[in-house]
């Protein structure tokens, strides 16, 4: 039987060898190869500072905390999800207020942040969910008027532009993920971009326990004594995670290339055969990191997909159905019913560029003879 995997990562022989000179050299936790990669995040991005992270969670988390958002404070966020963006507001002491999704794209639905608003609110959590950048002008239009910030949860979507805007422009912060099925992976690691100096400068002390020099900077002189003048976390990567990185970074929009065809060819043939699939927004350079179909008996299409070869995931149960968050906030079905349709015909299927021409019209045929 074919098997297909639901996705393969891009780590070769240049990944690889940037690791082994990392191995052989002196520091193997953040100090030059983080900065490079650090550097070249930003350049992409054309924002002024990157902070080389653990993880999309811990760009999340620490985001909430360089902006002072804890206890009391309210977070408008999206319940189709992964799981991290609400827990974060929660590792931070704050309370996420979720709202409902677009038909079309899945994405928060920006017409309804304005009632959503309470006095508690300080900040719009929004997530450029498979890949499409939700509208930030308007976004950014209601948090200037009622001062509250925004933190893009962009770990799909480092690659993504609307209406000219790049992922983590309008944003205070943009928080991105290389875990192991992202489209640039280390396995696991994260990043966070953000434009102002201060903020930058307590980021980097906040990765690291807040203290004031990294590992690199306190040892190629002779020993100083460091100074912690805030309490951090341990979420600092390391240049084993970059070294994996850096020429992926640099192949990033040739192998968004390659998904761009292959989403195309899905939607193409879907609509053909009349199946539904979540679209990308007018004005929009998509990501492009999931391809997701909307199909009804979706367990059953799922289990079927499986049973002939084929790797496919749920994008997402919205959080809001999580037993913690039901029995914590109350929620109950039926509070978001777009998220929650979507959330039960969600199929992702696979999207990646080693995934053959060939692999791609057998799940095609697989998806046309098991739907319709
Ligand atoms: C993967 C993911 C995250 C978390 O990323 P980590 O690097 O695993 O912490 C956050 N938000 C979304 C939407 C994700 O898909």
């Amino acid at each position: 039987m074919k098997k297909i995997e639901f996705f393969k990562h891009n780590i070769g022989k240049k990944e690889i060898e940037s690791v082994t000179q990392v191995l052989n050299s002196l520091f193997i936790t953040n100090a030059n190869v983080t900065k490079e990669l650090e550097q070249k995040i930003c350049q992409y991005l054309n924002v002024q500072h990157c902070i080389g992270l653990t993880s999309c969670t811990a760009a999340l988390h620490l985001s909430l905390i360089a902006l002072n958002i804890g206890p009391g404070d309210e977070v408008i966020t999206t319940p189709l999800t992964f799981a991290a963006s609400a827990n974060t507001i929660l590792h931070a002491g704050a309370k996420p207020v979720f709202i409902d999704v677009e038909k079309k794209t899945g994405n928060m639905d920006v017409n309804l942040i304005e009632a959503a608003i309470t006095e508690k609110t300080r900040a719009i959590l929004p997530v450029h969910l498979y890949g499409n950048m939700c509208d930030m002008i308007k976004m950014k239009k209601l948090a200037d008027q009622y001062q509250l910030k925004i933190i893009e949860d962009a770990a799909h979507c480092i690659e993504g532009e609307r209406d000219g805007i790049k992922v983590g422009q309008l944003g205070d912060t943009a928080c991105f993920s290389f875990y192991a099925t992202k489209n640039i992976s280390c396995g696991e690691g994260g990043a966070l971009a953000c434009h102002d100096d201060a903020m930058a400068e307590l980021l980097y002390k906040l990765r690291l326990h807040g203290i004031n020099k990294d590992a690199a900077s306190r040892y190629t002189d002779k020993f100083r004594q460091y100074e912690i003048d805030v309490i951090g976390w341990k979420y600092n990567i390391s240049d084993i995670q970059s070294a994996l990185l850096i020429n992926q970074l640099d192949l990033i929009d040739q192998r968004l290339d390659l998904r761009e065809k292959l989403a195309q060819n899905y939607e193409q043939e879907l609509s053909k055969l009349d199946i539904n699939f979540i679209k990308v927004p007018a004005n929009s350079k998509s990501a492009r990191h999931l391809f997701v179909m909307l199909v009804e008996n979706r367990d059953s299409v799922l289990q079927e997909l499986q049973n002939r070869g084929i790797g496919v995931s749920i994008t997402f149960k919205p959080v809001h159905l999580f037993k913690y968050y039901r029995e914590t906030f109350a929620y109950q079905e039926g509070d978001f019913p777009i998220a929650e349709e979507i959330g039960a015909k969600c199929i992702a299927l696979p999207i990646y560029p080693k995934l053959e021409k060939q692999e791609q019209e057998y799940v095609i045929d697989t998806v046309k003879d098991i739907v319709t």
